[in-house]
């Protein structure tokens, strides 16, 4: 496969000259010195570690991902329909239609209305900036929120004793603005730490002072296997975030540094957090400590690393007793990652998922506690998400109780809040305006139900939590419920490996689903003979 990526990348602004490029290298087969475009490495001689990101002057306005073919991934499985019978519902035709398949779930024991959430979005501007739109979307949605790593420490407002976080208004903001429109009932807000928050005592003060009951301790990610980071614009915050403990680059402290940051050398402050040491008696004490401290629910969420990673946090997370596990699979990304990194290291979702099944085997032979899982990694569709959970059915009901996305649903609130922008100045495309309306509540389709059903508190809707509102439960609900019903499956945990087939034998290889020419061929003898 010709690494077409490796000297030019749209994540980094870099482009070739030639279209001929040599597959091995990735550089034009003739470089000139009168050339005028900066690919990877011309772009690197004058900005070096800035070219490890995604373009600087998007950080904040944009989410990036990889695009390498991983030669698997959901694609390469087809969803077997049904025409016999209808199971989770009586057999009537008048009754067993798509709109009543059931497609609540429960994950790490909180009941979903839809069985998608949204994965940690923490200190990263894009999260920050949106953050309304989302919680209130996942509220709407009856989901849950996971607020993300280092809104605390990153909070310029927060008030911090000892290393102790006392109050965080941002803390405290994320999480009212979620149970302003929540139920109650359908899912719920959690935080997560990652080092530095433990450090901080984010999970003592969330659990004690704002009443959260979930808290989600951070391994990794998907897109990287490093810390979480962040770009400061900020001389003085970067000063701020240095002083809290965080690992700053270039250091903020250094006269020379900040000479050449105020001249406009470098506009942006590399903030990184660090990375844990996770050990089994220490995770399994720190999680009978989260007990003590009042946590009803304990998650923990990791990314794409190597098999043997993949069992030792199974097997800690059994041990512990933790409620939900969420692997994040290699290929999505969110906000800020260093581009080489996201693309070629971890697992990526579809191999990931199988080593977890593995893993789950292991422990039922054993009789252990199997901790619900969530998979994430690049979903954004229905089909995606029915093929993750059918797969993850080694008997009972699916071992995958819901998908964690990022992403895509910053990606709906952002579009939402444009198009809701540009509503408002009267420059909306002509092509949509035309087809869908000029006003939000034309062209937002769900916003006459959401208005009967919350009355005058409609108002106090975001208008870009309901673009979240209605992509999780008008379009993949609803698409859900269509291919559930189309293999005669009216709830959620009778899918099964038999739903979808393997349409590789790459496929059949990693996932031990049979291909699609294979399938079930004792059953169409045993049908006619
Ligand atoms: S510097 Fe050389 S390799 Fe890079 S785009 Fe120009 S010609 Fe191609």
């Amino acid at each position: 496969m010709p690494d077409i990526r490796a000297n030019a990348r749209s994540t980094t602004g870099t482009a070739l000259r030639l279209p001929d490029m040599s597959p091995t290298s990735g550089m034009c087969p003739i470089c000139v010195r009168e050339c005028p475009v900066l690919c990877e490495i011309g772009l690197s001689a004058f900005r070096g570690r800035e070219v490890l990101y995604p373009k600087p002057q998007e950080f904040g306005r944009s989410t990036q991902a990889s695009n390498k073919d991983y030669l698997l991934d959901w694609s390469h499985f087809q969803i077997l329909s049904d025409v016999i019978g209808a199971r989770g519902i009586g057999p009537d035709s008048d009754k067993a239609v798509f709109e009543a398949v059931d497609i609540s779930t429960s994950a790490g024991g909180v009941p979903l209305k839809v069985p998608v959430f949204t994965a940690g979005l923490g200190s990263t501007q894009v999260a920050n900036d949106y953050w309304d739109g989302l919680a209130v979307g996942a509220a709407l949605a009856g989901t849950m929120q996971v607020i993300g790593e280092n809104v605390c420490g990153m909070d310029p407002k927060a008030k911090i004793q000892d290393g102790k976080v006392k109050h965080s208004e941002d803390m405290q903001h994320r999480v009212n603005k979620y149970r302003e429109f929540w139920d109650g009932k359908h899912g719920s807000i959690v935080v997560q730490t990652n080092v530095e928050d433990q450090r901080m005592g984010v999970d003592v003060y969330a659990l004690s002072k704002l009443e959260v009951d979930i808290i989600e301790r951070k391994w990794g990610q998907g897109a990287k296997a490093i810390g979480g980071e962040v770009r400061v614009p900020s001389l003085d915050q970067a000063l701020m975030l240095k002083r809290r403990g965080y690992i700053l680059i270039p250091d903020p402290e250094d006269p020379v540094v900040q000479e050449a940051f105020k001249a406009g050398i470098f506009k942006t402050f590399e903030r990184h957090s660090r990375v844990g040491m996770p050990g089994q008696r220490s995770f399994i004490e720190d999680i009978e400590w989260l007990r003590e401290q009042g946590a009803k629910h304990i998650f923990l969420k990791t990314g794409a690393h190597r098999p043997a990673a993949v069992a030792f946090t199974m097997k800690c997370a059994s041990e512990a007793k933790v409620d939900l596990v969420t692997f994040d699979g290699a290929g999505g990304g969110t906000a800020m990652s260093p581009v080489p990194m996201m693309q070629e290291c971890g697992t990526p979702t579809v191999y990931l998922e199988a080593q977890v099944l593995r893993c789950i085997e292991l422990l039922k032979q054993k009789g252990k506690h199997v901790p619900d899982i969530a998979m994430a990694g690049g979903f954004v569709n229905e089909t995606q998400i029915f093929k993750a959970i059918a797969m993850s059915n080694l008997g009972d009901s699916p071992c995958v109780k819901a998908i964690a996305m990022a992403r895509s649903p910053i990606t709906a609130v952002m579009k939402a809040s444009y198009f809701v922008e540009l509503a408002k100045e009267g420059r909306l495309p002509r092509a949509f305006a035309d087809v869908y309306g000029a006003k939000p509540e034309r062209f937002f389709i769900a916003a006459p139900k959401l208005s009967s059903s919350y009355g005058e508190g409609f108002k106090r809707i975001p208008l870009d939590a309901i673009g979240l509102y209605t992509y999780y439960f008008e379009r993949l609900g609803t698409g859900l419920k269509q291919l559930m019903a189309g293999c005669r499956k009216w709830k959620l945990d009778l899918l099964g490996r038999g739903d979808i087939a393997s349409l590789s034998e790459r496929a059949k290889e990693v996932t031990g689903i049979s291909t699609v020419d294979k399938i079930e061929r004792d059953a169409m003898e045993s049908i006619l003979s």
